[in-house]
């Protein structure tokens, strides 16, 4: 049977919780499906420290925490699922839920955020679990004592980076460029930490070990006349190269960028659909932080709020 809902808030991180907080002191009575990722990116972040409010700093998973406890304190349904069909030709909008449950919406809050991006070898998918991983902090613990590597130069990169130096005893940092691009702060806690070696303008080209990742061949300058190869022996790989906006199943009917960010009315979380708002990284290539994606989700809840009065809804 069709489930009628009046705000459906799609995903889970600081976006959806905080457009929950919101809907739900509005009593607009909001559903919350969490995703994949309950708790979205920073549950797997380590220790958050420029979220407004905490001086000392707070874990990702313990953030996340509170925000639902928050939520759930005025009202919002959170529930396990996954948004698997759209259609939003026509309001309400129509939502499957894994494959099965229907639910007709007035009013959606796209909040599904970003994932993790791959280098694209086949190596990677032929060491998924046996070294590769996306997360340090979810995998960095069986690397204690270890050597692993870090693929990229973002803040991501680096926080990843100095996260693994505490458990590993070597951490290589593989940036394509001859710099870094993360913040100064970060750059200079990499750049002075004795465990952890920069290897600039170094791509990764395959893999080795016998099951499990043993090493990674990297080229220097790769394709130019004094190209050099470099073989690291490591026992961890990870990657921090940039995510990807978890946009597709919306596709269909909502505009986005060509990488798949959603685009909204500059300064609003407003989509080409009325009533379907897009609010945290799946529609921000720019500030992608817990604080702009929690901010976006308020504005999203009070344009939810706005579209159903106006309506009479
Ligand atoms: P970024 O897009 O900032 O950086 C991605 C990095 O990966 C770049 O160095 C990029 O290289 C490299 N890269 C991309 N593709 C490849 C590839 N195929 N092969 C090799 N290297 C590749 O992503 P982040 O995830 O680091 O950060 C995203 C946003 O989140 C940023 O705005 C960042 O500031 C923010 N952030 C903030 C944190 C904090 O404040 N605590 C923590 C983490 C992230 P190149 O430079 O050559 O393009």
């Amino acid at each position: 049977m069709t489930e009628k809902v009046r705000c459906l808030i799609i995903g889970s991180g600081p976006a959806g919780y905080t457009a929950a907080i919101y809907a739900s002191r509005a009593n607009l009575a909001p559903v919350m499906y969490v995703g994949m990722q309950p708790g979205g990116q920073l549950t797997t972040t380590n220790e958050v420290e420029n979220f407004p409010g905490y001086p000392e700093g707070i874990t990702g998973p313990e953030l996340m925490v509170d925000l639902q406890k928050q939520a759930e304190r005025f009202g919002t349904d959170v529930r396990f699922g996954m948004v698997t069909a759209t259609d939003l030709s026509a309001a309400p909008y129509k939502v499957t839920i894994d494959g099965e449950k229907q639910i007709e919406a007035e009013t959606i809050i796209i909040s599904t955020g970003a994932t993790a991006k791959y280098l694209g070898l086949p190596d990677e998918t032929k060491y998924a679990g046996s070294g590769v991983s996306a997360c340090a902090t979810c995998d960095g613990f069986f690397y204690r004592k270890r050597k692993v590597a870090v693929v990229g130069g973002g803040d991501t990169a680096c926080e990843e980076a100095s996260y693994l130096s505490g458990l590993a005893d070597k951490v290589f940092l593989i940036v394509r460029k001859p710099f870094l691009r993360a913040s100064k702060i970060m750059q200079e806690r990499v750049l002075k930490n004795p465990k952890i070696e920069v290897l600039f303008e170094y791509e990764t080209v395959g893999l080795t070990g016998d099951k499990v990742v043993q090493g990674a061949d990297l080229v220097k300058r790769r394709g130019q006349s004094d190209e050099e190869q470099l073989h690291i022996e490591i026992d961890g790989f990870f990657l921090a190269i940039g995510h990807k906006p978890n946009s597709d199943v919306f596709k269909p009917w909502i505009e986005t960028d060509e990488i798949g960010y959603i685009k909204t009315v500059p300064g609003t979380p407003r989509t080409n659909v009325a009533g379907v708002f897009a609010a945290g990284d799946v529609a921000d290539p720019h500030y992608r932080q817990a604080i702009t994606a929690a901010g976006s989700g308020c504005q999203a809840a009070l344009e939810a709020e706005r579209y159903l009065s106006e309506k009479g809804l």
